[in-house]
């Protein structure tokens, strides 16, 4: 039988208002509707129209890779007090740290940081080696579950810098979409931008970037689940190679 669970007054009151805040924040916009009427617009003007929409309850996310170097720039440029975090799982790269405080002091922002139990506290609840064991269970502990922290935190859109061209899974990408995950809207200003275009970007307005995307990593996650690609490889090949796994569960 299915363990029940009962729940005090307080917390079905607390259950009940965070499912009415749920449903009016949804009911704001018709999602297919919108997503159609703003395909048209560019990067820097879906910005513009999230940050009216939004104001402060906006919340851009970073993984330090270039289209976050992109993101930052375009959304300084309009609002230079636009609110960023990232998901810190321990495992990133010495040099993504190291972008993450370039691009702090470059657009003159803090970045907060959510993250989960230590990698010794996961060793010893989960075993040695988790990512290699069950890779989506570790990217649960260790992304997922501090992204759902992040974005119950009093926002209402998110931001994320995914791309059509990242792979098939990404192809479809609204630029604008009701995160049935997160129970909050999404903005994929870039959704549409190619390689190309990324570069042309970052290059014109010499913004810091990740150096690792110019020693073979064009996708850049955990070290433990990042490799270089080989020649003729797609960008994303380079992410929890030889598992079948493509995504961490966020996008
Ligand atoms: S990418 Fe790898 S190390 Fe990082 S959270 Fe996911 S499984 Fe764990």
């Amino acid at each position: 039988m299915e363990p029940t669970t009962t729940l005090s007054p307080a917390e079905a009151e607390a259950a009940r208002k965070a499912e009415e805040a749920t449903r009016a924040l949804a009911g704001r916009f018709d999602a297919e509707a919108e997503a159609a009427r703003l395909e048209s617009f560019d990067a820097s003007q879906l910005l513009e129209w999230a940050f009216e929409q939004f104001g402060q309850d906006m919340y851009i996310a970073c993984s330090f890779q270039k289209t976050s170097s992109v993101v930052m720039h375009l959304a300084t440029e309009i609002n230079p007090d636009a609110r960023f975090f990232y998901i810190d799982t321990d495992f990133l790269f010495p040099e993504t740290y190291e972008t993450r405080d370039r691009l702090a002091e470059h657009f003159n922002v803090e970045f907060e940081r959510w993250h989960n139990i230590s990698p010794e506290e996961q060793a010893a609840q989960f075993g040695d080696q988790l990512w290699k064991r069950d890779p989506d269970a570790c990217c649960g502990i260790r992304k997922v579950d501090p992204m759902a922290r992040a974005l119950a935190s009093g926002v209402d859109c998110w931001v994320a810098g995914i791309r059509r061209e990242d792979s098939a899974t990404r192809a479809g990408s609204p630029k604008f979409m009701w995160d049935r995950k997160f129970n909050i809207w999404k903005l994929n200003p870039i959704a549409d931008w190619t390689e190309r275009d990324v570069w042309t970007h970052l290059h014109k307005h010499g913004i810091p970037y990740n150096p690792l995307h110019d020693q073979g990593y064009p996708s850049i996650g955990c070290t433990h689940c990042t490799r270089p690609v080989l020649p003729g490889q797609s960008a994303r090949d380079g992410r929890w190679s030889g598992s079948g796994k493509t995504e961490c569960g966020i996008n």
